[in-house]
């Protein structure tokens, strides 16, 4: 027995159980050094663990220096990059430690970024730069708060080492990330096994996801039909997952097929960046010159990935049932997404077609005025008054430069459909719109700046605190007023 709580959790080897075939047992490396610079306690209870009752030490022993209960899997999988298929993938940089029950039933992985090289690290180092675990640490504690469906980070330890990268000025400092997701399985684990021709290893690895990750449809009898539902739910929650990102001005940046979770929960976030302007073409990773991955193509690369995911799905499925299952994915998509985009203008519940306009008016308008997309929400947020409903000239003033005409227009054409759409609420739904408008919109977001400027400390006087105060802001964005937006 050890005193340290997280060796003593109970580890359920779920993805080990189902055999060699799906990945390759490693080791971490050694590290110089082991300082730890986030621990995420608000994870802990759901382990059945309190923070105080866990150490920073605890932490580096499992975390930094990684004793284990059970073996370090390098997990095996291919995927679609950039829209060209790769066979040379798989954990090049991480492992998945273990798996653990949480307290609310769901089986969690803990799996590591840049904890050392494995079969797949190519001629790589192995290693995660302490900025990139920075910036993971920032991204999934932000767009958890923001309502996204995301992994989280456990933990960020520092490692001691240099690095040598060519987007960051070098030697940059190392680290090691763990990342507590509902499973590190991704589109390209399936389409692997196509590519290999191991249509035999299809069928284990579907049943387990369905029975770890979809239990409830374990209740259908007929393979066929579970498996239907099983790919049906899986494009229900992409496409809600994409509104989700689209809704928050989340750019992913790298979207490639092994970058997307079976379970349709956002992870591995690399060159990401919230959007500022509205600008659908806005790419966030520097090496997409195509802008395949920009923020506007989200929605149809996710849709583009899942019909990816049917060759290989298509080799124990119906060809019918992948079709039907995915032909849904738009009607997913936008009815996810106008609900979210609706309740940041405020809107809980509207005529349909009344939904449908604004949202289309509130889009062009963003697009074509080039207003700041999250400083648009903020001052409708800080405006608000219901005394709008009798005077629709006031809504919003001063949203657009007074002197372009186009701009004037149309903000004149949204105002007055806000104004509509206001007029159509009872008393009561018009009284809580200022209240919704407050739990939908930020008053703090993770622009590229923000996270530049924390990072600057770091580097010169190794000063942590404006991280720290930076991620108890996103952390909670609704309810303080930050004013940072302009
Ligand atoms: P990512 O961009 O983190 O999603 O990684 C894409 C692929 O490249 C995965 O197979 C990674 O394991 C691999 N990879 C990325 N960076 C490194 C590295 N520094 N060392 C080894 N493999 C890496
Ligand atoms: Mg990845």
């Amino acid at each position: 027995m050890t005193e340290n709580p997280f060796l003593n959790l109970t580890y359920e080897p779920a993805l080990e159980a189902l055999g060699d075939d799906y990945y390759d047992i490693v080791a971490a490396a050694d590290f110089p050094q082991h300082i730890l610079r986030f621990r995420n306690d608000d994870l802990l209870p759901r382990l059945g663990l309190q923070p105080n009752t866990v150490s920073d030490f605890d932490f580096i022993e499992t975390f930094g220096q990684f004793q284990q209960r059970s073996p370090l899997l390098a997990l095996r999988y291919h995927g679609y990059q950039f829209g060209d298929y790769n066979p040379r993938l798989g954990d090049g940089r991480g492992f998945l430690y273990g798996q653990v029950r949480g307290t609310d039933g769901i089986l969690y992985d803990f799996g590591t970024k840049g904890s050392g090289t494995t079969p797949y690290s190519r001629n790589s180092d192995g290693r995660l730069t302490l900025k990139g675990g920075v910036r993971e640490v920032l991204a999934a504690e932000a767009l958890y708060a923001l309502g996204v469906n995301t992994s989280r980070c456990l933990s960020l330890v520092e490692t001691g080492e240099q690095l040598w990268r060519g987007d960051e000025p070098s030697p940059t400092r190392s680290s090691v990330m763990v990342r507590f997701s509902q499973s590190h399985l991704r589109f390209g684990t399936f389409e692997r096994l196509h590519y290999l021709g191991r249509s035999d290893l299809v069928e284990p690895l579907l049943s387990h996801v369905i029975a770890v990750y979809y239990a409830h449809l374990l209740a259908i009898q007929d393979p066929q039909e579970r498996y239907a539902r099983f790919y049906a739910e899986l494009v229900q929650r992409v496409a809600q997952l994409a509104a989700q990102w689209m809704s928050v001005g989340f750019c992913h940046g790298v979207l490639n097929t092994d970058n997307m979770s079976i379970t349709g929960e956002s992870f591995d976030y690399g060159p990401y960046a919230f959007i500022n302007e509205f600008n659908p073409r806005f790419t966030a990773a520097y090496f997409d010159y195509m802008g395949r991955y920009s923020y506007g193509n989200q929605p149809r690369v996710c849709e583009w990935n899942l019909q990816m995911l049917q060759k290989p799905l298509a080799l124990i499925m119906a060809a019918e049932d992948l079709e039907t299952g995915l032909a849904s994915y738009r009607s997913h998509y936008y009815t996810a997404y106008k609900q979210r985009m609706l309740a940041k203008l405020g809107f809980s519940d509207l005529l349909p077609e009344l939904g449908d306009e604004l949202l289309r008016l509130t889009l062009e308008l963003l697009e074509k005025t080039q207003v700041r997309y999250h400083t648009f929400f903020m001052g409708l947020t800080e405006q608000f008054s219901e005394q709008w409903c009798g005077a629709p000239e006031q809504i919003l003033q001063a949203t657009v430069d007074n002197s372009d005409d186009d701009a004037v227009t149309l903000l004149n054409a949204w105002q007055l459909h806000y104004h509509t759409c206001l007029t159509t609420l009872s008393a009561v739904q018009l009284s809580k719109v200022a209240q919704d408008l407050h739990r939908s919109n930020p008053t703090i977001v993770l622009l590229r700046p923000e996270i530049e400027a924390i990072w600057e400390p770091i580097v010169a006087e190794d000063d942590w605190q404006p991280f720290y105060q930076l991620l108890a802001k996103i952390q909670r964005p609704f309810e303080t007023d930050y004013r940072t937006l302009d």
